[in-house]
């Protein structure tokens, strides 16, 4: 079974549209992007057109490579005191002279759409409500929405970062899975994936997903999107994993929609609890 996320992300993307609509929302979302790197101004324009989509206004800030962390923690600052902002993203990676940590903690945790910021990640090791990763969120709904068993099960995770890898362990720990998490340093990969009846992979490297290192029937979860050959492609050879697997969502298709979709949920979900009960 092929998991649409494309398909997935689109139907979503109406009923959120219904939904802000009905509830007279008028949800805004701020975008900071530095620096010139083309695929992070793409993604920032996706980010804009799925805002267009479904009715929440959008500003973006573009800030050239040599910005320093003081100039971008005054813009944060600005946005987090803008009444009419209701949710703040900065797209990473910033660059390297840029105190990343710095930047995510200084944004509004009640504006935080992406939900990195460390108050956040807190509620989400405790399984307190808040806004999730939009990926890691994706993923999960992506997994409910085709009804794939979780509870009980063994789900592997290969990579650790803060923004998939850690998250998407944790929700799945929280959805009563036994999870594994692993890395670059891990020994005998194969052997821990071949256990899975989840597979997530989230490493950024091409085809490290190969058939003999899926259990029969799995579900796999790629999320990697790597650039081969000028071509998209993501961490699991699909080819053969797709025979193997009983589940296995495309890339391109799958884990990307679901993030932007995610990220939509999530900036109306805000708006809506301004309008409401705080988060
Ligand atoms: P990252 O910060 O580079 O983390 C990669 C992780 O994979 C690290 O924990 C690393 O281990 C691990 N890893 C690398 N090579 C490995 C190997 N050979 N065996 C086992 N583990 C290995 O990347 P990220 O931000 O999590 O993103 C991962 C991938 O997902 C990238 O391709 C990214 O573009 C993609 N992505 C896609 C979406 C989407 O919406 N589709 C969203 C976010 C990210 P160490 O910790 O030991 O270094």
């Amino acid at each position: 079974m092929i998991l649409d996320g494309k398909g997935l992300a689109a139907r979503r993307l109406e009923l959120l549209k219904e939904d802000i609509l009905e509830g007279g929302l008028t949800p805004t979302l701020a975008t900071v992007i530095v620096g010139d790197d083309p695929a992070s101004h793409m993604y920032v324009r996706m980010k804009h057109r799925a805002c267009e989509q479904v009715g929440i206004s959008s500003v973006n800030i573009s800030l050239p490579e040599d910005t320093t962390t003081r100039t971008i923690l005054d813009r944060i600052r600005q946005l987090n005191e803008d009444p009419d902002i209701d949710g703040i993203l900065v797209q990473l990676p910033l660059p390297k002279s840029i105190d990343t940590e710095a930047v995510l903690a200084a944004i509004l945790p009640q504006k935080d759409v992406d939900g990195f910021h460390p108050l956040n990640m807190g509620r989400l090791v405790t399984a307190l409500p808040g806004p999730r990763p939009c990926t890691p969120k994706g993923i999960m709904t992506l997994l409910h929405e085709y009804k794939i068993p979780i509870a009980g099960k063994r789900a592997v995770v290969v990579g650790r970062s803060v923004d998939v890898g850690r998250p998407i362990a944790l929700l799945l720990l929280h959805a009563d899975a036994t999870v594994t998490i692993c890395h670059s340093k891990t020994e005998n990969l194969s052997e821990i994936t071949t256990q899975a009846d989840i597979l997530v992979s989230a490493a950024g490297k091409a085809g490290i997903i190969t058939a003999e290192m899926v259990k029969p029937g799995a579900t796999v979860i790629d999320v990697g999107t790597n650039q081969v050959n000028g071509k998209l492609c993501g961490d699991v050879a699909f080819e053969e994993v797709e025979k193997v697997a009983g589940a296995i969502t495309p890339v391109p298709g799958g884990v990307g929609p679901m993030t932007i979709a995610s990220l939509m949920e999530n900036t109306a979900d805000i708006a809506r609890n301004r309008c409401g009960p705080s988060l």
